[in-house]
């Protein structure tokens, strides 16, 4: 258990102030809910799956659409949540995605909605997706050649993407927001490229750089290719001037490029950590809280659900999970481990 700021005494959250809030001990208050529908993937992208997948939940430990719904009713309406975003794995791949948006987009107070895919399938169902409720999406998209896209996704599927991307734009998903990692010597000289593609399409893109966050334990502090790696090799093809919209608790630090209005995001995520303004609370798809991404411990929230415990008891569990939040990720202080769950079973 996390202890008390500046005293060696174990939280157990009696010191909370009375709030309905999702708040933490640093003053922090949630209101971004990131929700894994599933932990499946249809691509296998090198820096976060293996090449076999992943062992997946069994069908009973997921939660159902109406536990799901349930839950983020509960945080909507009693956790001042104001933003929720499904991911996965991949969220294309649940099947009551378009029920799950349809429910939510009913909620009142209703959040604002939004998706994080590898736009697979998303031509299909773009216009379903905006029908039911859904705002706006990100795409992940690391490279625009097809050869560099089978080998860092191992799937032959870049033509799906690009058409998946164009469909959300003419949908009206917007802003459509493209997120893109790069890997040393695989696609980190790609950047330029990326970026003319977005700005010439309409889209936003944002650079992450990549965490530790793999099964395979692969990550090298060494190999990252850093926030300002990206912005130099940006400075080569374009000119970039800090973006005068305020950042807020957004990860991004966002430019504009060429004079405006179009921009670019780097989420130095390692590099220039942004935990202080940190507003996210997450679920995964099994049912566990988490109060950060790489937090060593979760909150079931599953289980009392199952068992009977009432909204309130729900809402109070919610909110002790995220008071004992920790300060920062850790990833560059000395032992830090990563969490157990990799990236794709959290929900990115
Ligand atoms: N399948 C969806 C997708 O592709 O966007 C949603 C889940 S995926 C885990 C969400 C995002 O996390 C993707 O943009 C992916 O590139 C990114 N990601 C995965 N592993 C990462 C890592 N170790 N560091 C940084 N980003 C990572």
């Amino acid at each position: 258990m996390p202890t008390v700021p500046g005293t060696t005494r174990p939280d157990d959250g009696r010191q909370r102030p009375a709030s309905p809030a999702l708040i933490d001990r640093f003053g922090r208050v949630a209101t971004d809910l990131r929700v894994s529908l599933t932990d499946r993937c249809n691509l296998r992208c090198t820096y976060c799956m293996p090449a076999d997948g992943l062992d997946w939940l069994a069908g009973p430990e997921l939660l159902t659409d109406g536990e799901l719904t349930r839950l983020i009713e509960l945080a909507v309406t009693q956790l001042g949540v104001t933003n929720v975003r499904f991911t996965g794995g991949e969220p294309l791949l649940r099947r009551g995605l378009i029920d799950i948006v349809a429910a939510v987009s009913t909620m009142d107070p209703r959040p604002r909605i939004s998706m994080t895919t590898n736009g697979i399938g998303l031509a299909l169902r773009a216009d379903a997706l905006v029908d039911a409720g859904l705002d706006r999406v990100n795409v992940s998209l690391d490279t625009l050649r097809p050869d560099r896209f089978a080998t860092i996704t191992r799937r032959d599927r870049l033509a799906h993407v690009l058409a998946g991307l164009a469909a959300a734009r003419d949908a009206g998903l917007l802003p459509v927001k493209v997120n893109a990692v790069l890997l040393r010597g695989i696609n980190d000289d790609e950047a330029v490229e990326l970026l003319r593609y977005c700005v010439d399409n309409g889209y936003q893109l944002r650079f992450i750089e990549q965490m530790p966050l793999d099964p395979q334990h692969g990550w090298r502090r060494d190999e990252l290719v850093t926030a300002d790696e990206i912005l130099a090799t940006l400075r080569t093809g374009f000119d970039l001037a800090p973006s005068e919209t305020p950042r807020g608790s957004a990860p991004a630090e966002r430019w504009l490029v060429d004079g405006g209005p179009a921009e670019v995001g780097v989420i130095g995520s390692v590099t220039r950590p942004f935990c202080e303004d940190c507003d996210r609370t997450r679920l995964t798809a099994d049912g566990q809280l988490r109060n950060c991404l790489f937090s060593q411990v979760e909150t079931d929230l599953r289980g009392p659900l199952r068992g009977g415990a009432d909204d309130a008891e729900l809402a109070e569990r919610w909110r002790l999970g995220m008071w004992t939040k920790l300060a920062g990720h850790q990833i560059n202080e000395a032992g830090f481990a990563q969490p157990i769950r990799p990236m794709s079973a959290i929900g990115g």
